[in-house]
Formats: structure tokens, C-alpha cells, sequence
């Protein structure tokens, strides 16, 4: 991959890690609010599955996050795009679908036809 590409993938990654952490912290906010704008007990149900919920978005975008911090320490690392099963180039293409990607589109078919197998 050269520097230009490259170059691109780091500002598409960091612009959306800007995004995640914006998310974040509205989630963040929208927990401490809950909590103050519903404190009577018959709408704790409701709270609760709300919190739920919440703690849920922020784990998927706490797993996202990491997802892109290593996609930008493979960028400095010279790694970026090239699939760690068997060390072809991923295609830019499907990069540019899914910047966080580490596998080539054969393998990930290949894992993914292995997981229904097994039947996981
Ligand atoms: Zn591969």
C-alpha cells in the first residue's frame, strides 16, 4: 500500500474514532440525565432497561474504539491491509467498507464457513 492510501485511511480512521468518543460521551450524558429525570420508583423498570441498553452501545463502541486504535497502530506499523491469516494485501475496496479489517475476504469466508461448521 502506498503512503498516499495510506495517509487516507488514517484520516478516515481517526475522523471516525472522533465520532465513537463523541457517541460516547453522549451516552455518558444521557445515563447522568436519566437518572436525575426519573427518580420515581415506578419508573425504575424502564430506567434499568434503558441503562441496559446504554451499557450495551458503550461496550460496542469501547469495542469499536480499540478496533480502530489497532487499525492506526498497524498503519505506524506498516501492517495496515495486509491480512494477518495468510499475509496477502485486502483489497481496498473492501478496506475502505471496513477500515478495522485484518483478514482478506477469502479468509474471513474461510473462517466464517469454519464457525458454521463447527456451528457456533
Ligand atoms: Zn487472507
Amino acid at each position: 500500500m502506498d503512503k498516499e492510501t495510506q495517509a487516507r485511511f488514517k484520516t478516515l480512521l481517526l475522523g471516525r474514532l472522533d465520532e465513537l468518543y463523541e457517541e460516547a460521551e453522549k451516552t455518558v450524558a444521557g445515563m447522568t440525565d436519566s437518572e436525575d429525570t426519573f427518580p420515581d420508583p415506578t419508573d425504575r423498570a424502564t430506567l434499568e432497561s434503558d441503562r441496559n441498553f446504554m451499557l450495551r452501545i458503550r461496550d460496542r463502541e469501547r469495542k469499536l474504539i480499540l478496533k480502530i486504535r489497532e487499525a492506526l497502530q498497524r498503519i505506524e506499523d506498516g501492517t495496515f491491509g495486509i491480512c494477518e491469516s495468510c499475509g496477502d494485501d485486502i483489497t481496498v475496496d473492501r478496506l475502505e467498507a471496513r477500515p478495522v479489517t485484518t483478514q482478506c475476504i477469502e479468509c474471513k469466508r474461510r473462517q466464517e464457513a469454519g464457525e458454521r461448521a463447527r456451528g457456533s
